[in-house]
């Protein structure tokens, strides 16, 4: 089948990977001038499997009337006249609630794992090249309170014990020197050595490079940005582009913050508003004394990632429509916090700012679904764990556009999920929430019309038996019981 994929980010271009895999003939459609320009450029690089909590938290109700009037909050709203501001303002927080919380990462926790075999697979299998590294992340806590529940919520599943260890101030820099300087303001810190890192950019040229080979080649058309469809019955025909129309059988929309726009007319409404980020990459001198393992401050917001010769440093989350240009008290509050954490090894003169939209819904769950046509599927909606999950949903696209058992839970990945009532009728996993009182919630309904009766045995908690080409154990999700929502950490967003 000929298929065009929309948008030459992370998420477009592994998508256009496993589509290709497939046997599938993939002619990817990009506005930029080459692949990696919009939100997949400077992003913080982590690899975050298990920090998939979404922005939307019962916390956030409480800290925003103190962010509105902060001007360094790392939350920044600035109030349009855009109605699709509002709405998404408002199911925001609506999704502030220990509940929807729960519920976010119950469904992002198996899509992360999944996502992680499959990133290895890029690296060990197909020997993608991208700084990869497995250098495991340390939380770091500045406040008592937010350390003790960490803490807590660790002690709360065995799964997470084995996964994570709660460490004291001295003991984060024992394991961190580079944290020397923060000594007496770190109370504690959350370890994960099975955390990765990598440089996003890089991932996304390696890809399209690889892709551009034999056997069956992508075919990139850059520069040609779509501006609608055409249809025949239930069915897109071709993409129209501002430089004429591309044939195809079946159509991804992998477009990031800018999706909205293309949906509307087909009377799609997705709740996708950008959320501004800002990274800078640090040239890191000789001797200098930068970290090895990757770094939260949880406290400030801000995350450092070690990306070959360079650091990575990103974080806030601007509210302020679709406008990326680079603020420059941003980038000086992100120079600043880097010196306070780990001096002045660094070449900051050379530093190359960046700001950036997270295509992001209010739940912080993705949009892997078809919508508008019979043959038009969307990989939307990433958030800020767009390169963490990229792999991973976009596998599960290419299992719902082949008609396959998906490879882990995705019925909360519907531009219409079930909702959070009839989820909890229905529920059979149980979850704990950070102050460890038991939550229900459901199990998954029903197996998507296109998709293959699950196997006996199979259901919420497991990941589905495949079946299908281009397979390996590796690119499984883990089996047994789905992952509960302790075994997710807390509050890691940039
Ligand atoms: C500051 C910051 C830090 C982050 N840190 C992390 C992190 O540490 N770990 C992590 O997992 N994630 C992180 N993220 C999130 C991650 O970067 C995004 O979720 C991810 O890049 C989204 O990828 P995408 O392919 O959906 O979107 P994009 O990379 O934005 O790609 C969409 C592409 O579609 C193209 N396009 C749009 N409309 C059209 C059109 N009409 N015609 C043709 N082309 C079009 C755009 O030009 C663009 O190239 C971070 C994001 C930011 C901003």
């Amino acid at each position: 089948m000929h298929i065009v994929v929309i948008g030459a980010g992370i998420v477009g271009l592994t998508t256009a990977w496993y589509l290709r895999q497939e046997g599938h003939r993939v002619t990817l459609v990009e506005r930029a001038p080459t692949v990696g320009m919009g939100a997949s450029h400077a992003n913080g690089g982590q690899l975050s499997y298990r920090y998939v909590a979404p922005l939307a938290d019962p916390d956030v109700l409480e800290k925003l009337p103190g962010w509105m009037l902060q001007r360094d909050a790392p939350v920044r709203f600035r109030p349009r006249f855009d109605p699709q501001q509002w709405r998404w303002l408002l199911r925001f927080l609506k999704a502030c609630n220990r509940h929807d919380k729960a519920r976010s990462i119950a469904s992002l926790l198996p899509l992360a794992l999944h996502s992680r075999a499959l990133t290895h697979e890029l690296v060990d299998t197909h020997g993608l090249a991208f700084d990869f590294v497995r250098n495991g992340k340390l939380v770091v806590h500045r406040d008592a309170r937010s350390f003790e529940e960490a803490r807590r919520l660790l002690e709360s599943a065995p799964e997470l014990t084995a996964a994570q260890q709660a460490l004291d101030g001295e003991a984060c820099i024992a394991l961190e020197p580079a944290l020397a300087r923060l000594r007496g303001r770190i109370v504690g810190g959350i370890h994960t050595p099975a955390e990765d890192a990598g440089d996003c950019l890089k991932l996304c040229r390696a890809l399209a490079a690889r892709m551009t080979g034999a056997p069956n080649p992508v075919k990139f058309a850059f520069g040609r940005e779509v501006h609608g469809f055409a249809r025949s019955g239930s069915r897109i025909t071709a993409v129209i582009t501002d430089a004429g129309a591309i044939d195809c059988e079946a159509c991804v929309l992998a477009t990031g913050a800018a999706a909205s726009a293309l949906l509307r007319p087909l009377g799609v409404d997705v709740p996708i508003y950008p959320v501004k980020g800002y990274s800078i990459s640090v040239p890191i001198r000789a001797g200098a004394n930068a970290p090895a393992i990757s770094v939260t401050d949880f406290q400030r917001k801000v995350v450092y990632a070690r990306l070959g010769s360079q650091l990575r440093v990103a974080g806030m989350a601007d509210i302020v429509g679709h406008d990326s240009r680079i603020s420059r008290d941003r980038i000086t509050a992100l120079l600043a916090e880097t010196g306070n954490c780990f001096g002045d090894g660094f070449d900051f003169g050379a530093a190359t700012p960046w700001a950036g939209l997270r295509p992001a819904t209010p739940t912080g769950r993705p949009i892997i679904d078809r919508a508008g046509a019979d043959n038009l599927w969307l990989n939307l909606g990433h958030g800020a764990l767009g390169f963490t999950l990229a792999a991973g949903s976009a596998q599960l696209l290419a299992d719902r556009i082949a008609g396959r058992e998906p490879a882990c839970p995705d019925e909360d990945f519907r531009v219409e999920a079930p909702s959070s009532r009839s989820r909890r009728s229905a529920c059979t996993t149980v979850l704990q929430t950070p102050s460890s009182q038991p939550r229900s919630l459901r199990a998954p309904v029903a197996p998507s019309p296109s998709a293959r009766p699950r196997p006996a045995g199979s259901g919420c908690g497991r990941a589905a038996a495949r079946s299908g080409p281009a397979r390996t154990p590796s690119s499984r999700a883990p089996a047994g019981s789905r992952p509960s929502a302790a075994g997710a950490a807390d509050g890691d967003r940039t």
